[in-house]
């Protein structure tokens, strides 16, 4: 029992104190356990340990994880690639879909919500680097993307995901990510309501919060090797 417990502590620890480094407030920064890949035990230690946001990336094992875990205090974030007929599932029973990245599936989401549901909370997920291997829009068409989800009433508009490219340097790394947040502001000049910047994963989640982060992605760093 004692791993997990104690990576989330010094995680915690880390995340507290980049914030402050950089001037924010540590409560802005919330960590989401990405739990892909790890068993039931797991992330039962890790809410046990206080732990109430947890990442997965495919949608039957994370359906069957939090149909397994039986809590509704726990709040279940939506992070892989999302196709567009697998949508109702994850209206169904997730809270968080962080990577929209096109018109059909946040439609079909917020057809699919159920009506005793808050709306699904949303981010648009950006393609900063411009990788062709990447999923995401493309950064000059987020904000558009944006304004139309922003239009549908079950899901809410929260802001922007990316999986940068991985770069070695911090200053690399804060480039990606201050290109999100020029997003966020441009979001914000157009008048849509949007508080979320989800990025930072357990290699570059110091850059991520220097430009801004208000959702970190974190496995390995807290949960150790994937199965
Ligand atoms: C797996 C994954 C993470 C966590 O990655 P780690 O390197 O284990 O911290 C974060 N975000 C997404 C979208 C992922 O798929």
């Amino acid at each position: 029992m004692i791993r997990v417990t104690e990576n989330l502590r010094k995680i915690r620890d880390l995340l507290h104190k980049n914030a402050l480094e950089h001037g924010r407030d540590p409560e802005s920064v919330q960590l989401v356990a990405v739990s892909k890949k790890q068993p039931l035990s797991a992330v039962l230690e890790a809410a046990a340990a206080g732990q109430r946001d947890f990442g997965e990336n495919l949608v039957q094992e994370g359906l069957e994880k939090i149909r397994a875990a039986g809590r509704d205090d726990l709040i279940w974030h939506f992070i892989g690639h999302l196709q567009s007929n697998k949508t109702r599932p994850v209206a169904g029973h997730f809270d968080w879909v962080h990577t929209i990245d096109r018109e059909k599936t946040a439609r079909r989401l917020n057809e699919q919500r159920p009506d005793d549901k808050p709306p699904l909370n949303v981010c648009i997920q950006v393609n900063v680097d411009d990788e062709a291997s990447k999923a995401g829009v493309r950064p000059e068409e987020a904000v558009e993307l944006a304004a139309y989800v922003a239009r549908l009433d079950r899901l809410r508009l929260r802001g922007f995901m990316c999986i940068p490219e991985p770069k070695a340097d911090s200053a690399a790394q804060r480039e990606s990510f201050r290109a999100m947040r020029a997003l966020l502001d441009e979001a914000r000049g157009r008048a849509l309501d949007v508080d979320t910047l989800s990025m930072g994963m357990s290699d570059d989640f110091a850059a991520a919060i220097a430009e801004g982060a208000t959702h970190v992605r974190i496995g390995t760093a807290v949960f150790g090797p994937r199965r």
